[in-house]
Order: structure tokens, then sequence, then C-alpha cells
């Protein structure tokens, strides 16, 4: 199958990504023909299309390289002012995911990663509003809502992930919305119509810098396994936010060893000094 590719990169060439690399002075990423999973100064991320072995060199989709490599060369800027919205999952009769061990469910744990995170941001110069801060029901729409009559400048939604019953699954995960022309990692039960664009596309290059600074961090203050920077279209509260926007799943609720860790308060600590440490 011939990829997709909007009109105006209809003649460009794949890129060999090594070459590239070096000369942007970015280091050498993993990368291996046949394989959308790429590691890019050792964070796994996610491209659209597998890449190629072209004469030896392993080569990459153009809208790929736009996408993902080249917002690596940009430092993140914050929003002035420094208003984010904090999304914590679920609430009310929308429990979210069962916790494999105690009789606890996602929609506890969100709310409380948000409410250890709030103070921290705030002593960074944050204005921090939460979409809920008890365990009412929200409509994803409500959600975007919030975000919109705060002006926030970024939106940063807290899951927790579940594969049950497979209980291997295991790992941090980060989401932003996908860029038009791309496939999605994850489409679940949704068309991925490779040719949608959505209001938050016009943060595509932002979202993956946040995304990344956020994964980068968690991974560092967890220690929890990396399962990659990815992106998806079925994410209702993603695609209609009007700034950077990202979804961050903390690990995996079905999943012995880290239910576990999730449902110690040290943990999800860490998990609200990861995402702090991702936006000083
Ligand atoms: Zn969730």
């Amino acid at each position: 199958m011939v990829p997709p590719l909007p009109a105006s990169n209809d003649n460009e060439p794949w890129t060999p990504i090594a070459l590239w690399c070096r000369a942007k002075g970015l280091p050498t990423p993993e990368i291996q023909a046949g394989s959308r999973a790429v590691k890019i100064g050792g964070i796994t991320h996610y491209l659209g299309f597998e890449p190629t072995d072209q004469g030896g060199a392993i080569c990459i989709h153009p809208l790929d390289r736009i996408k993902t490599f080249e917002p690596l060369t940009l430092a993140p800027t914050w929003p002035h002012p420094r208003i984010l919205v904090l999304d914590p999952g679920h609430g009310g009769v929308q429990a979210g995911s069962r916790c494999l061990t105690g009789n606890r469910f996602e929609k506890e744990f969100t709310l409380d990663w948000a409410l250890r995170l709030r103070p921290l941001l705030e002593a960074q110069g944050w204005t921090v509003h939460l979409t809920r801060t008890n365990d009412c029901e929200l409509s994803l729409a409500d959600r975007v809502r919030v975000a919109e009559t705060q002006q926030a400048g970024l939106f940063i939604s807290l899951h927790f992930n579940s594969s049950f019953p497979n209980t291997q699954a295991h790992g941090l995960e980060t989401y932003c919305l996908t860029p038009c022309g791309l496939t999605s990692t994850t489409t679940r039960a949704y068309a991925d119509d490779t040719t949608a664009t959505f209001p938050n596309n016009q943060h595509d290059a932002a979202n993956v810098v946040l995304a990344r600074r956020i994964h980068r961090h968690l991974l560092g203050a967890t220690g929890t396994a990396d399962r990659g920077i990815r992106r998806a279209r079925f994410m209702d509260v993603l695609r209609g936010q009007n700034r950077p926007a990202v979804l961050v799943e903390g690990g995996f609720l079905s999943n012995a060893e880290e239910s576990q860790r999730i449902n110690t308060p040290a943990y999800r600590q860490r998990l609200a000094e990861g995402v702090a440490r991702a936006l000083e």
C-alpha cells in the first residue's frame, strides 16, 4: 500500500533519517525497517508509517520527519500567562478501569494524581484549573469546555491503563492527536480517517514536544517501562482542543506489580513530580 500524502508532499522522497539527524545535531535514532517504534535519545516514539530500507539506509516517510523529528529541534515554549488545565480522567459512575489489587478504580487515582500535581505546578508559577476536584461525572465535551472557559494554554489529561484480562502489559504511554496524513498508533473501534483534521491539529509540533517532555520526566521519576509516545484520533478530550494537549496513561491497573505501585501514595507522588518537572 502506498501511504497517502497531502498534496504538498506528493513528490517528496522518504528521508534517510540517520543522515538527517546527524545534519541537525540530533542523536542517531534506534530504528528498524518495518517497525513503527523508534527510539530517539532513548525515548520511544511511534511513527505513522513503517520505515523502509533503501540501499542500506533506513528511510522514513516525509510526514514522519516533519511531525516527529523536526519538532525535536524546537525548545518547548510555555504559554503567557502560564494557565493550564489538569483533567483527572473519569469520575462519578464512570469509574474507569478497576485496579487488580484492592477494590479501587482509576477515577480515584487520577484525581489523587491531579491534586498532588496542582501545588507543585502552582509553586512553579502556573495557574492550575482542574476539570473536577471531587467524584463527579463529566462529559468529554465538558472537559474541553473547562479549558476554553479558563483560556488555558495547555491541557493534560491523566489516566491509568488496563488491558484486562491480559495482565502482562505494563508501562507508561503518552498520547497526542494524530497529525493529518499519518496513521494512528491506537485506534480502538474508531475509523482512523487519515485525511481528517481537528482543531488540535494546529498544535501538532507543540503536542509532540509537550508529550516528549512529560513522558521523559515521568520515566525518570518513576522508573516505569517506556511504552512510547503514541498517537490517536479517537480521543475526544484531545482533538477539540485549541491548545497543546496530551493524555498520559500512568501505568497499568491490570498488571499485578503496577497496580500495587499505583495503589501507593508514594508512586502517585512520583507521577506528580514527574509532570511538574516537565513543566519547569
Ligand atoms: Zn482512563
